[in-house]
């Protein structure tokens, strides 16, 4: 695996520099000190909302949980470590971690972002620019020159993802954060489709990525929890007071789980992409499917600048089958492994149809600009057996599409 070292040690009683990310997720911000216990391997779910102060105007480490929680903090430091962070954030979930990274911007200031974003992300958007008098573009993240073209003298934030949902489309992280910060902006990258196993935007030149936990980082389908990662100081110190101003934290309970199940992030990874390559493969020769896009296959019109800012390829994919609304019900109704469900990432495949689906606040020419017609089934490959994963999908589609 190409780097994915870290060169930051999060704030750690020994230095993590220089170690693997296989590694990192066992060990980073999980040395016992850091929860308040001296021998124990695992950190405790530390549900005391208060703490023993060392004396009077005096703080010690932890005072009430709304500010820091041990925890929570083994979590955010394990977090920081694996995107080469300095500072780590986690959020009750990942709506939250991205509507405190647009709290930083004011009123009467302008945000840049994809136009190919997370239904909740553009809804979210859309929403702070109507309630709190905040400009918004929304822009082609494909060419990076569309970001240049929407500054204006009061942008202050440039917002991508990449790759999008369901778009599955590359926005160059690199040349984009120059943009950002030739003309006094900041750039945040949604990196929940890659996780940092497959993606490091800092390393690129990110001011801060925001990762919706509740997916692959996580990876159960278990916890709602978003995180911020930064290597600016002044971001965290705006973020930390937001933790404190809003509340909106994730409970210890859920930071365990997150901690717990972050530490087979790499082995889940790999297989992820693993069945998501041989899966695309299967589906790319298949009579019944149109089009394929998965950003590991040659045929994806962005495959090189997936290869050039990414270390692998994840396990999202989107195919647009040959039929209608009927068609899409019927092979739907004949999967058995693949649930219907939202949300991604997770250890059991899942397939969707997004333009029946989230995508609220998203108006039907946006849908249709982005690709997102009623033939998309976006998949999530689990990890099952690759070989079952392929049958169960053309299973469905025979079923759907007896005659090609
Ligand atoms: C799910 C998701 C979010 C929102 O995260 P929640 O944890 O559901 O609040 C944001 N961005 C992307 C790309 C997502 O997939």
């Amino acid at each position: 695996m190409a780097d994915n070292s870290s060169d930051i040690a999060a704030d750690q009683s020994f230095s993590m520099e220089g170690y693997d990310m296989d590694t990192l997720v066992q060990h980073a911000g999980q040395s016992a000190d850091v929860w308040c216990t001296d021998s124990a391997l695992v950190p405790p779910i530390m549900t005391s909302t208060t703490f023993r102060l060392p004396g009077v105007g005096e703080l010690g480490d932890f005072v009430y949980a709304r500010l820091g929680n041990p925890t929570r903090n083994a979590f955010e430091k394990c977090i920081a470590s694996l995107e080469s962070a300095k500072h780590g954030l986690a959020f009750s979930s990942g709506v939250t971690a991205q509507f405190c990274v647009a709290s930083l911007v004011k009123a009467g200031e302008h945000i840049i972002s994809g136009n190919d974003l997370y239904g909740g992300s553009t809804a979210q958007l859309k929403h702070m620019s109507n309630k709190y008098n905040i400009e918004t573009s929304f822009v082609d993240c494909r060419k990076s020159e569309n970001f240049a073209a929407a500054i204006k003298p009061n942008t202050k934030m440039i917002w991508i993802e990449t790759p999008t949902n369901p778009g599955l489309r590359l926005a160059d992280i690199a040349a984009i954060a120059e943009i950002a910060h030739n003309n006094g902006a900041f750039l945040c990258v949604d990196n929940t489709f890659s996780s940092p196993y497959f993606q490091k935007p800092l390393k690129l030149g990110a001011d801060a990525v925001m990762s919706s936990v509740t997916k692959y980082i996580n990876g159960h389908s278990d916890v709602l929890l978003g995180t911020v990662c930064t290597n600016n100081d002044e971001i965290n110190e705006e973020l930390r007071s937001f933790q404190k101003l809003i509340g909106a934290v994730p409970s210890p309970f859920d930071c365990y789980l997150a901690n717990r199940g972050v530490k087979t992030l790499p082995l889940r990874m790999e297989k992820h992409q693993e069945n998501a390559i041989a899966v695309a493969k299967a589906l790319a020769e298949n009579p019944r499917v149109e089009k394929v896009l998965y950003p590991g296959l040659p045929s994806h019109p962005q495959h090189d600048l997936a290869k050039k800012q990414m270390t692998g390829f994840s396990g999202m994919i989107s195919i647009w089958i040959k039929g209608g609304l009927d068609e899409v019900k019927i092979f739907f109704k004949n999967l058995k492994i693949f649930a219907l469900s939202v949300s991604l990432g997770g250890n059991q495949s899942l397939a969707e149809s997004p333009a029946t689906l989230n995508h609220g606040g998203v108006t039907e020419e946006e849908r249709a600009e982005v690709g997102i017609t009623v033939n998309l089934i976006r998949l999530s490959i689990g990890l099952e057996s690759s070989s079952d994963l392929i049958e169960d999908l053309e299973n469905a589609l025979k079923a759907a599409i007896p005659e090609v």
